[in-house]
């Protein structure tokens, strides 16, 4: 059986305009030359998106009149719009559904913690990945992101941090985790954009740093290795789930046509390459994927595969609506990690934000359309 792995089939089919966001600085100072202003406008500009967040050229009031209408002509065509906040956790966590022109939804979700404020975001609208325990893989797939409709979502995140939106007065957004709808290494390219931009210094990107970004994918192995090769220092996170190919080829698809051993070569290529622990996530689900033998295996092959460059975070199943599965219990919980440190591989359980708003780790799934 093979998955299909959407890769857009023409330059821009089906996606937004092209944007600001969507480009390098080279491509930008090209594009201001293009329209007859000079070459200091295109960093002008970028002050204005990376460094303020503002995205509105009639609003840059130090670029002529005329030109700002020009430059929102040129750079700056409607993306996304927000169409509904739902908050939880006394305001801490917040998600936002995301609508653009073309009728694509899609969501993102901001969390604060005393010492970071993290946000999940989406890099496609839908997933084809199929995973049968996640919301978002129940969808299927509606089309890609644009790099910029990426960058957007991290964009007004930074901008609500700043004006403190939410509890706490303002503050910095400093972490980013593509954990949102969709699979980011099956929209590789602008994926990478995103990230670039994301990462790059003042003026031509939001300065967060690298190592706070999360890559969370399938396991689409040869794009790993392709990621590891990038000279970056993100955190990549495998949706492991499984530790044996039988049952991770119904939980995990995509294990079909990469199977375990490819993944944790990728992974452990990765590790090489960038020097960062990779982290392995694995959603225990009760009855399915929990059991004690299991948890060895699952820290037996790690320690054997990747050493000291790994780190396990188990997720309580988050039960998606019409799903016969559950979390496990707490007490199974408690021996997974139990066992699985005993094989030197450390094991946390992540903290689970919003799961009254939909909001947790894999049940985003935007139903307005
Ligand atoms: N496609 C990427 C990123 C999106 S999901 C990936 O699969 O990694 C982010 C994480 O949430 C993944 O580890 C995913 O397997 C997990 N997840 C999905 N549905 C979940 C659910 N119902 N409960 C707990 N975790 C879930």
């Amino acid at each position: 059986m093979t998955i299909p792995v959407p890769v857009a089939r023409g330059p821009r089919r089906g996606l937004p305009p092209t944007h600001f966001a969507d480009l390098t600085s080279d491509q930008v100072k090209e594009k201001v030359k293009e329209l007859g202003l000079p070459a200091f406008r295109a960093d002008q500009i970028a002050r204005h998106y990376y460094d303020r967040f503002e995205a509105d050229p009639l609003e840059m009031t130090d670029l002529p009149k005329d030109a700002r209408e020009k430059i929102k002509d040129a750079l700056f065509p409607e993306l996304l719009s927000p169409t509904r906040y739902i908050e939880a956790d006394g305001g801490a966590t917040r998600k936002t559904l995301w609508k653009s022109p073309d009728g694509t939804v899609l969501e993102s979700v901001l969390m604060r913690y005393p010492d970071r404020a993290t946000l999940c975001i989406s890099s496609q609208a839908g997933c084809a990945q199929n995973c049968p325990f996640c919301a978002t893989g129940q969808l299927g797939i509606q089309r890609q992101l644009s790099a910029a409709e990426i960058v957007e979502q991290v964009r007004v995140a930074a901008a609500d941090m700043e004006s403190g939106v939410l509890p706490g007065g303002p503050g910095r957004l400093s972490n980013v985790v593509f954990m949102g709808m969709g699979e980011p290494l099956a929209n590789y390219k602008r994926v990478l954009s995103a990230i670039r931009q994301i990462t790059s210094p003042s003026p031509y990107g939001f300065g967060i740093s690298q190592r706070n970004i999360t890559v969370s994918t399938v396991g689409v192995a040869p794009a790993i290795r392709r990621l590891a090769d990038e000279d970056l220092a993100v955190t990549l996170a495998i949706s492991l789930h499984c530790p044996d190919d039988e049952l991770r080829n119904t939980l995990v698809p995509a294990n079909n046509r990469w199977p375990l051993a490819d993944v944790i070569d990728a992974a452990r290529y990765y590790a090489d390459r960038t020097g960062r622990r990779v982290s392995i996530e694995y959603a225990l689900i009760r009855d399915v994927n929990d059991q004690a033998w299991r948890a060895d295996m699952l820290g037996s092959l790690l320690h054997r595969e990747l050493r000291q460059m790994v780190h396990v975070n188990l997720i309580p199943l988050n039960p998606t609506p019409g799903s016969e599965w559950d979390a496990s219990p707490r007490h199974r919980q408690d021996e997974f990690v139990k066992r699985v440190r005993a094989k030197g591989v450390p094991c946390t359980v992540r903290d689970s934000r919003g799961q009254d708003i939909a909001a947790a780790c894999g049940q985003l799934a935007a139903e307005e359309k």
